[in-house]
């Protein structure tokens, strides 16, 4: 496609989101600077000292608020560019909202968090501004920015993208279903501590790594980028490596130090090579 995106605002807002990925890397990356929530809210919450750490939000209620900007917004934004009637930016934003459709409205009511991990409320804040941020970028770059041909749905980049997309989501929600049944294997009484446990997953992709949701995540948006073939999806796809790269070199180092048993053949986060 041909694109504008450099022009202006619109160009500055999303090369920007490259300085973002670097700081959230680096920060991240420091021993115990993992956003402190789910297993790793006491250990960061006592390294990182920062106002309102401590204030929490109730977890599922905190999902689906923080997760809800593309919902919110994307109509708005989508309508006001001047590429709105076409068929490829239809298509790309129909995906991009597919994504959070189950991110922000699904996901929160299946989840079974730990009841004594609550939401603090700064992961709560950081996550609402960037998916503002990234709604933005993300959907300017379709309705205004990125101009596609007629025959873009048909390219090779769209299709490939749109197959890493599906299989990427694919793997995701179903790691995400293996950790919530984890939840369910607690006795009936669903308050007792040993329902909020952490367990060892096994199944699927967990037998080759310690973090599928993730791995699944990072494939949808590199199809995502794929198939936008914008710098805006590039800018999405590097600031999700920063954010869930380290969290999960922490979540598996967690994992190893917790159990005993934890199949030491299980790679990080991408199966047979990281
Ligand atoms: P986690 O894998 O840390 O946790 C997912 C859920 O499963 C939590 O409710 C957690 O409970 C529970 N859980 C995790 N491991 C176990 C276990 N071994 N035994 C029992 N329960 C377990 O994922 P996140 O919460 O970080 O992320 C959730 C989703 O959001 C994922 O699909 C992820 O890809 C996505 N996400 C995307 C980001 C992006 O940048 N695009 C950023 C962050 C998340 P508890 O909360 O008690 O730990």
């Amino acid at each position: 496609p041909s694109s504008g995106l450099l022009e202006g605002l619109q160009g500055w807002v999303s090369t920007s989101g490259f300085a973002m990925a670097v700081g959230i890397w680096w920060w991240m990356s420091k021993k115990d600077n993992i956003a402190p929530y789910g297993r790793h809210h006491t250990t960061a919450a006592a390294v990182i000292s920062l106002p309102l750490t401590h204030v929490m939000l109730p977890t599922q209620l905190g999902w689906c608020l923080m997760e809800s900007p593309p919902l919110l917004l994307t109509p708005f934004l989508f309508s006001v560019g001047q590429y709105t009637s076409r068929t490829a930016p239809r298509m790309l934003v129909a995906l991009f909202l597919a994504h959070y459709a189950h991110r922000c409205l699904l996901y929160p009511l299946r989840m079974r968090p730990s009841r004594t991990r609550n939401l603090p409320i700064l992961v709560f804040l950081a996550a609402l501004v960037f998916n503002v941020y990234n709604t933005y970028i993300q959907v300017r770059s379709l309705s205004h920015y990125t101009e596609y041909s007629s025959t873009w749905l048909l390219s090779p980049q769209f299709i490939l993208g749109a197959m890493l997309f599906f299989s990427g989501m694919l793997i995701n929600i179903s790691a995400d279903s293996t950790l919530i049944s984890l939840r369910k294997l607690g006795p009936s009484n669903s308050t007792s501590n040993s329902s909020r446990a952490y367990r060892v997953p096994h199944g699927g992709f967990f037998e080759l790594v310690s973090c599928p949701n993730y791995f699944g995540e990072l494939v949808e948006w590199l199809g995502w980028a794929i198939a936008a073939s914008s710098l805006a999806g590039l800018v999405f796809f590097v600031l999700a490596v920063a954010n869930l790269v380290p969290r999960a070199v922490a979540h598996h180092h967690w994992y190893v130090q917790n159990f005993k048993e934890y199949p030491r053949s299980r790679k990080i986060l991408v199966p047979f090579i990281f």
